[in-house]
């Protein structure tokens, strides 16, 4: 077997496709959604997520402010900012880019945003919403997933999926997502005893590792869905996910690539809350 393709490039285009038209609808109504980007620091990775971020506004109609400061920024100026942002309407969704410098205490900064702007997903009162099935914003990166478990029809009703990873951005909210489609959801992170043994009962694996090959081609049952959170370098320093791409496909149903895989989705996801805040915030 040869698993056909979940394309996150195609699928976010179609998405963003639609963003923009409901952006257009809300700014005939005199509303114009609005992100807040904030970066603390020089990290590189983060000035690239950035400007990814900052260019997908831009596609689709969304107003972005950057703020950028110096990695000696304090902590209260930070919270300072936040807080003012919160209070602002032209503004309806608040990022704030991670890592923080190690002086910032990053939880503290996450809580300061209002729920209400919490574009992002990670503040507790939008991880306690997903816990008990309230609205409120799910993390982009596993939202993209449940989106391209959806572009290809796929029922969750009754499978059991395999999470591979616990963190709080994408493991854990990921699992929760699945179980509120009716999954069988099954959580493994570096202490499970036998990975393997699991992921071989998986109809549907999320790989959010962060370790090249984490998951290969006889871990896999036939036909399984498998999709590739990780972002790595390999020896050439291209970026891969976790999942040995090449073996694994010759062996699931589907695949999400790496790059053009899940790695689109998560900025598409971030457009879709944003755009959704704005249309909240009408009322
Ligand atoms: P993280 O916070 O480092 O969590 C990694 C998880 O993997 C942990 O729960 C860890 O277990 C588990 N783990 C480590 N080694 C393992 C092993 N050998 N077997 C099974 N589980 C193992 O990472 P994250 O923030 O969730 O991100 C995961 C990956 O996704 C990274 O590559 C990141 O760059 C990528 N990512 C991609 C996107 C995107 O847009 N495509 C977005 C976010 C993250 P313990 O809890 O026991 O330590």
């Amino acid at each position: 077997m040869t698993a056909q393709l979940i394309d996150g490039n195609a699928l976010s285009r179609q998405l963003r496709a639609e963003v923009s038209q409901r952006v257009a609808n809300l700014k005939a109504r005199g509303i114009t959604p609005g992100l807040a980007v904030i970066l603390v620091g020089d990290d590189p990775a983060s000035q690239v997520y950035v400007r990814n971020k900052v260019k997908a506004c831009e596609d689709t109609g969304i107003h972005s402010v950057l703020e950028k400061y110096e990695s000696s920024l304090s902590e209260a100026a930070l919270l300072a900012r936040v807080q003012a942002l919160n209070h602002d309407p032209t503004i309806h969704g608040i990022l704030v880019q991670l890592p923080l410098p190690a002086h910032i205490d990053a939880h503290k900064v996450i809580e300061a945003i209002s729920p209400a702007k919490d574009v992002d997903g990670f503040h507790v009162a939008s991880a306690g919403a997903l816990m008990v099935g309230q609205p409120g914003f799910w993390p982009c990166t596993p939202y993209g997933c449940i989106k391209m478990l959806e572009s290809i029809g796929y029922d969750l009703k009754g499978k059991h999926a395999v999470v591979i990873g616990r963190s709080n951005i994408v493991g854990k909210p990921m699992a929760l997502m699945l179980l509120q489609r009716d999954a069988t959801v099954t959580i493994c992170h570096s202490r499970t005893a036998d990975l393997k043994a699991l992921t071989l009962q998986a109809d549907v694996i999320v790989a959010a590792v962060g370790k090249r090959h984490v998951l290969t081609a006889d871990m896999v049952k036939p036909g399984a869905v498998v999709l590739d959170v990780g972002m790595n370098r390999n020896d050439e320093g291209k970026l891969c996910g976790d999942v040995d791409f090449e073996g694994v496909r010759q062996v699931a149903g589907w695949i999400t690539p790496v790059p053009g895989g899940v790695g689109p989705m998560t900025i598409t996801m971030l457009m879709v809350n944003t755009l959704e805040s704005a249309e909240r915030s009408t009322g």
